[in-house]
């Protein structure tokens, strides 16, 4: 799997495509805050002949969320958010374009002849999700590199939060991470480095 990172949004999100070799792909977090960023990504499918085939969010934080409507529109494909996250997205585009598949623990994402599988990773949001795959994990705002995702919005939940980053610290130490903000990490590298994976921070997890 290959993916490219386009970073949108006044929150610098990650916004990703993640392709497989036969070009089918999918869009995560289009959290555009401007249309106009919009454009180099449908440059590279276009470009790349790439055929989208669904649009997905880790969660549904708006800076996550913003594009889905547009690459929606454009591309014609559904949007896949967890159910427990689904009435953010509801909200941001007021009805006009509900999340249109559920996903939850286990639900699979294919594309081409790849598979990501959801991880339901509360804490972040109620309906964070984390999407693993054989050599990868796009793990939105739940896991940064050396950092993990705010609980102190609407829903937001540290216990929780808690045992999501048990489940990810669970995964092989050579999946590299894609968090929604941020440099690119492995989860063998934060289980080290990261003070909420290695029992250093003052909040202790484990
Ligand atoms: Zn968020
Ligand atoms: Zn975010």
């Amino acid at each position: 799997m290959l993916v490219e990172t386009f970073t949108v949004g006044m929150l610098s999100t990650n916004c990703y495509l993640a392709c497989s070799q036969d070009k089918e792909v999918i869009l995560i977090d289009p959290g555009l805050d401007f249309s106009s960023e919009a454009k180099p990504i449908f440059d590279r499918i276009t470009a790349g002949k790439l055929k989208v085939k669904f649009i997905v969010n880790t969660h549904g934080h708006d800076d996550h969320v913003k594009g889905d409507a547009l690459f929606q529109q454009k591309l014609r494909v559904p949007v896949c958010i967890h159910s427990l996250d689904a009435p953010y997205i509801e909200g941001v585009e007021k009805g006009k374009f509900p999340a249109n598949v559920l996903l939850e623990e286990g639900s699979l994402i294919k594309f081409g002849g790849e598979t990501l599988k959801v991880m339901h990773t509360p804490g972040h949001t109620p309906g964070s999700i984390c999407l693993v795959g054989e050599k990868l994990v796009f793990t939105g705002d739940t896991l940064f590199a050396d950092g993990i995702g705010r609980t102190d919005f609407l829903g937001g939940s540290m216990s929780a939060l808690r045992g999501s980053l048990q489940k990810l610290a669970s995964l092989p130490d050579n999946l590299i991470v894609y968090p929604g903000h941020g440099e690119t990490s492995l989860i063998g590298r934060e289980k080290i480095t990261n003070p909420f994976l290695n029992g250093n921070s003052e909040d202790v997890l484990f």
